[in-house]
């Protein structure tokens, strides 16, 4: 069993017409639950709920801080290689765009790591695009242990891979895999997925299931926002991670919500998610699930950062560059997209700090579990 089988039994019209026929008293009856459920989660992200805002940011603040407390978990990426087999619409590093293609060797790995241990971060996120020939199983094997005796927690952003690899992968020290679907409308993810492995969306679909089965410790999920309808699209995260929860309860989860950024041979958003609607979506997310992660990298602004900060997000990252060696070597013609909060590591820190926050340079979880 996966998710796969239940999401054949989700239909997407039907989805969205029940989000958008939601009323004021739906929004109400959410809010005022102890624990809310895919229903009221349906309520809380429709254009019913925008008035209710202020009430959402509230409540998703004191939930936060209750689980959480005033803390704010920083994780740096570490992009390995910008090789990719995989023809994407919406990203620089998709085979068909002609730019620089490097992959880094154990020099260039070592000096990237010299230069995110000097900014203070123990918690890395290594990037890669897909390439599953040039930049697989024995390149992560050759990586993952050298880079793990460097940093406390080490996530994962790869191609997805079978369940045995990614348990082979947890004995040399991974301990978390983000996993983004892009959209869960299947067709419209054929429009966007034009050539490689990527093509294939009930592999994707069915990672999570493969991660859990392997006992890797955190899994993060999410929606491409921009691809297709906003609202639709992140009820189906929703919906996947109440799977994953009361299937393999014993796995933490993380949710991100990347909007789509521009990029050579940038791509318009089909759905445009104005800052407000995301602040509407961090706050139902939260009030769904007090538990989950909820994690905003610096694809965002630093001044749309520091406002959402407390009201429900638990991680961060600082300080990113987008293409392999960009830390110790910063070759932009490498990018994967454009950052735009472009502050310093230690700038992110006294910004967290002035609004009462402590940073945390580990993994929330592993900080305060020792
Ligand atoms: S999104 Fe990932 S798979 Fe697609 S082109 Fe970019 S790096 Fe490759």
């Amino acid at each position: 069993m996966s998710f796969v089988d239940q999401f054949n039994k989700l239909n997407w019209d039907d989805i969205s017409m029940s989000i958008y026929s939601k009323t004021a008293s739906d929004v109400e009856r959410a809010l005022n639950k102890p624990k809310r459920d895919l229903e009221d989660f349906k309520a809380l992200i429709s254009p019913a709920a925008e008035p209710y805002l202020e009430q959402m940011a509230q409540l998703s603040y004191s939930l936060t801080r209750k689980r959480f407390g005033n803390t704010m978990s920083l994780y740096i990426p570490l992009y390995l290689s910008n090789l990719c087999a995989n023809a994407c619409t919406y990203c620089g590093f998709s085979m068909e765009n002609r730019i620089k293609r490097k992959t880094l060797d154990r020099d260039e790995v070592s000096a990237e790591i010299d230069a995110i241990k000097a900014m203070k971060f123990d918690s890395v996120l290594l990037v890669t695009g897909e390439h599953e020939t040039k930049v697989g199983m024995k390149y992560f094997r050759a990586m993952v242990p050298m880079i793990k005796e460097q940093f406390n927690y080490l996530a994962m952003e790869v191609q997805p891979l079978d369940q045995e690899q990614y348990a082979e992968l947890k004995t040399l020290g991974l301990d978390a895999v983000m996993v983004y679907q892009e959209t869960y409308h299947p067709s419209t993810y054929g429009e966007h997925h034009l050539r490689g492995n990527k093509t294939d969306f009930e592999y994707r679909l069915d990672t999570p299931d493969r991660l859990a089965k392997a006992g890797i410790d955190k899994i993060g999920i999410g929606a491409l926002i921009g691809l297709e309808e906003w609202r639709t699209d992140c009820f189906y995260v929703a919906a996947h991670l109440d799977y994953l929860e009361r299937t393999y309860w014993q796995t933490r989860y993380s949710i991100s919500f990347p909007r789509l950024r521009p990029c050579e041979g940038a791509l318009q958003p089909k759905s445009v998610m104005t800052d407000k609607q995301l602040v509407q979506l961090i706050c139902a997310y939260r009030l769904l699930n007090p538990e989950v992660e909820l994690s905003l990298s610096t694809r965002e602004s630093p001044s749309f950062r520091d406002n959402v900060l407390p009201l429900g997000i638990t991680s961060m990252s600082a300080a990113s560059k987008t293409q392999p060696g960009g830390y110790a070597m910063d070759d932009v013609e490498l990018e994967q997209f454009e950052i735009s909060d472009e502050r310093s590591a230690a700038s992110v820190e006294d910004m967290i700090r002035a609004k009462g926050f402590d940073p945390v340079w580990r993994d929330w979880h592993s900080a305060y579990s020792g």
